[in-house]
């Protein structure tokens, strides 16, 4: 828990969140300015900085958020139209929030490459 970090705030019930899943690893809320008609956030309850901070010991982690978003999806009714997955590292890719997060995107189109 990192008192500074806002999304630690979100697992620690401190701010409030539209939560669609969680589980004693992850949870799972809607995006609080979504930049799609579907944009939900999925995180560790357990406070990892960026991506770069993984370790060995983070692969099923990973790969549960992942799963996880797709588990979401299908909820969502996405696995009709499609998604997109992203995580942001640093400042080239926009990371604003360091708390390691995936965003799952859905309900319109997206361009390629990415802005
Ligand atoms: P990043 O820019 O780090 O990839 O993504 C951070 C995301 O967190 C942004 O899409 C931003 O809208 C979202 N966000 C920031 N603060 C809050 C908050 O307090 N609640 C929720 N639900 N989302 C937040
Ligand atoms: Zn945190």
């Amino acid at each position: 828990m990192n008192q500074d970090c806002i999304f630690c705030r979100i697992v620690s019930g401190q701010i409030p969140a539209k939560t669609v899943y969680e589980d004693d690893r992850l949870i799972a809320f809607h995006d609080v300015s979504p930049q799609a008609p579907v944009h939900v956030l999925l995180i560790p309850r357990a406070h990892i900085s960026t991506l770069l901070e993984t370790t060995d010991d983070d692969a099923s982690l990973l790969g549960e958020l992942q799963h996880r978003a797709v588990e979401i999806a299908r909820a969502l009714g996405l696995d009709k139209t499609g998604f997109r997955l992203v995580t942001n590292c640093l400042e080239d890719a926009g990371q604003s929030v360091f708390h390691i997060h995936l965003h799952l995107l859905g309900g319109r189109k997206f361009s390629w490459p990415p802005g």
